[in-house]
């Protein structure tokens, strides 16, 4: 079904509210709206993971980058944090299942590991990509390319 992603990562943004003016973090989601054809739960849950990521593992006053661009058959999506950060050595396995990057920061910030996987779940449903760049105490931008998913003529 068609959605609308400005209306969809809004959608998604009204849950962390008390979160972002608890930290007193920036949403920055100023892209022109475009139509995606896919399922609405699963895009759904692929922003929500990604943001609820990009908020969780912020700093205070920190900012987050919600990018959604036309790429005639693919839909770009890009979640850019000024976070903590994955180390290098952490970067090819965070989107495991159950796999956090260490205990110590983890247990102050709830979760069970498994939004990574889920996003690497919709993502490989849809044929798309993930592309990860990360720098430790500088932050993460996480870039998903969807194919537009084929329109059936009748
Ligand atoms: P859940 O999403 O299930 O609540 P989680 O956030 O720990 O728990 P994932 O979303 O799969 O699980 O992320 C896996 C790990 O990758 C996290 O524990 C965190 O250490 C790291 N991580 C994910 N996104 C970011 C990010 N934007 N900045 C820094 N670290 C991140
Ligand atoms: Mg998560």
């Amino acid at each position: 079904m068609p959605m609308k992603m400005k209306g969809l990562v809004d959608e998604v943004l009204e849950s962390y509210q008390v979160e972002l003016s608890k930290h007193d973090i920036t949403m920055h989601t100023d892209f022109t709206d475009l139509t995606y054809i896919g399922n609405h739960q699963q895009i759904y849950t692929l922003l929500n993971n990604l943001i609820g990521n990009a908020i969780k593992y912020n700093i205070d006053h920190g900012h987050v980058f919600v990018n959604v661009e036309d790429q005639g058959q693919a839909m770009k999506v890009t979640v850019k944090d000024t976070g903590i950060g994955i180390p290098l050595a952490d970067q090819s396995r965070i989107f495991e299942r159950f796999y956090r990057v260490d205990k110590g920061r983890s247990k102050q910030r709830g979760g069970t590991g498994l939004g990574l996987a889920i996003v690497k779940h919709i993502v490989s449903h849809y044929k798309g990509v993930i592309h990860l760049t990360s720098e430790l105490g500088q932050g993460t931008t996480i870039e998903i390319i969807l194919p537009q998913q084929s329109i059936k003529e009748v």
